[in-house]
């Protein structure tokens, strides 16, 4: 028998309206393949079982009276920093350990309107600081191509149950590559939209200039059509872009005549040969399909690592601020003579060591006499940057780099030293710190593991990197190999 959890959205979406398999039955495939990998993988922080099974039977009443939209009786799960009405909500934090949603962020209203499957909560960094899921208070996800390797962070339970196939999609949250870094440690497409594209009311906020929700998939068509659901205008979200979107249903191949720039920045120190090996095949691939291949400079590119590793934990410890264990979060069990050894009790106790040194950093950072040192020549190279990719963009349709420089490492490796885990986020950045939108897909493996190649476009067109990528993933079959595991 097919096993349906197996299947990709668009696969399954044509599937149940042909009637030829129900929404029932393909939650139910999901959970027992979660049941019976999740020990071993550490995914999943909650799995809301009996509610997906009844979201799937009001799926399948939909179905039957013949409206069937591209992710009605779909089984996603959702990371564990976007609410979800009267679920957990930890953040990966022992300080929201007991913490219930009460409300959807708004892109889960959305999901719930088009009648998706809501099957459960994903593990991830601690308030989404990490590049490898080890920041978790509830343990490390593995990665399913080798259970001692990181599936990268922060998103990692999210891009590990994808490729685990325990869902068939998953949303992620991305500050600093996020989604896209453990798309690509794992063998997913994972995308970062345009800054401002999907709303961010209902997401626990890690770096608010930065941070945009965003989708995982099996293949390309269905994170275009993950995003086609959650993303558009909110007024809930006073950040949230008004332009119009487009329909990414229907997306076809493009890549015939389009400029693609190579950023002669990101050959960086410590690109693994092989890595480098594949995006350059990959590039090669595209310019047989049509595409025509220059290099480009972004003078200032180098600067987007420390850039963000300046303004985000400036940010991150302004909203960490409200976790004082009265207000909000956990209370630590022993008594307090004083109101500031409750709070400092709280926080120790609640915080892990990632998130302390953030908030460090961030409280220095903005501190009077390091302000204009630190916090706004960070800002102005932030302008510089996005003036780099401006520019770059009145010549090309799109900019191709690796995604990370190396593939998945093994747990523990790197957790001793921040500035190298910090490394991870090197090509992907950027893209934050502009806010442009930004994709990885799968371009082939080294040593059995996943690699992945990033492609960057201008702002609002998503549009264009997703005909890319489609076009790419056609002439291509990385995503067909599925790790045994
Ligand atoms: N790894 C980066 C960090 O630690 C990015 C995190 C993210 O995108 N949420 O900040």
């Amino acid at each position: 028998m097919l096993s349906l959890h197996t299947l990709t959205i668009k696969k399954a979406h044509e599937k149940l309206k042909n009637k030829e398999i129900s929404a029932v039955e393909l939650t139910q495939s999901c959970l027992d393949r979660i049941a019976e990998t999740d020990k071993k993988l550490n995914a999943f922080l909650t799995v809301t079982g009996k509610e997906a099974l009844e979201q799937a039977k009001a799926a399948d009443k939909k179905i039957a009276a013949g409206s069937a939209e591209p992710l009605t009786g779909i089984p996603l799960a959702i990371k564990d920093v976007i609410l979800v009405k009267d679920v957990k909500n930890t953040a990966g934090s022992k300080i929201l350990e007991n913490y219930i949603a009460t409300y959807d962020a708004t892109v889960i209203r959305k999901l719930k309107e088009a009648s998706a499957v809501i099957i459960g909560k994903t593990n991830c960094d601690e308030f989404a600081m990490g590049s490898s899921t080890e920041n978790s208070a509830y343990g490390v996800t593995k990665n399913p191509w080798d259970l001692e390797r990181v599936p990268g962070g922060s998103s990692g339970g999210s891009a590990a149950a994808v490729r685990a196939d325990q869902c068939l999609g998953a949303l992620g949250s991305d500050t600093g590559g996020s989604i896209r870094q453990p798309a690509a440690l794992c063998g997913n497409v994972g995308l970062k939209l345009t800054y401002g594209r999907v709303s961010r009311y209902g997401l626990s906020a890690l770096a608010s200039s930065f941070d945009q929700i965003g989708p995982f998939g099996k293949t390309v068509t269905d994170t275009a059509w993950i995003f086609n659901a959650i993303a558009g205008h909110d007024e809930k979200d006073s950040t949230s872009l008004t332009e119009d979107m487009p329909d990414l249903t229907k997306l076809s191949p493009q890549i015939k005549g389009k400029k693609i720039g190579i950023p002669e920045e990101c050959f960086v120190k410590g690109l693994n040969p092989k890595v480098k090996q594949l995006v350059e095949d990959a590039v090669k691939t595209l310019e047989k399909l049509g595409a025509k291949v220059d290099e480009v400079s972004l003078p200032h590119l180098p600067y987007s690592l420390p850039t963000y590793y300046i303004i985000m934990p400036a940010e991150a410890s302004s909203n960490l601020a409200r976790y004082d264990g009265i207000r909000y979060g956990r209370a630590a069990e022993t008594e307090t003579d004083t109101l500031i050894e409750n709070y400092l009790k709280n926080k120790a106790e609640g915080f892990g060591d990632e998130t302390k040194r953030r908030i460090m950093l961030g409280t220095y950072t903005l501190s009077s006499g390091y302000y204009d040192a630190y916090y706004t020549k960070a800002q102005k190279v932030r302008t510089k940057i996005i003036g780099d990719f401006k520019q770059a963009f009145k010549e090309f349709d799109l900019l191709i780099t690796p995604t990370v420089p190396d593939v998945a490492f093994k747990i523990g490796e790197k957790s001793d030293d921040p500035l190298a885990m910090y490394l991870n986020d090197i090509l992907t950045v950027s893209a934050n710190v502009a806010g442009v939108p930004a994709i990885s897909l799968p371009c082939g493996f080294v040593n059995d593991l996943p690699v992945g190649l990033q492609m960057i476009g201008n702002y609002y067109q998503e549009e264009t990197i997703l005909e890319a990528a489609l076009a790419y993933e056609m002439a291509t079959d990385w995503n067909s190999k599925k790790p045994k595991f």
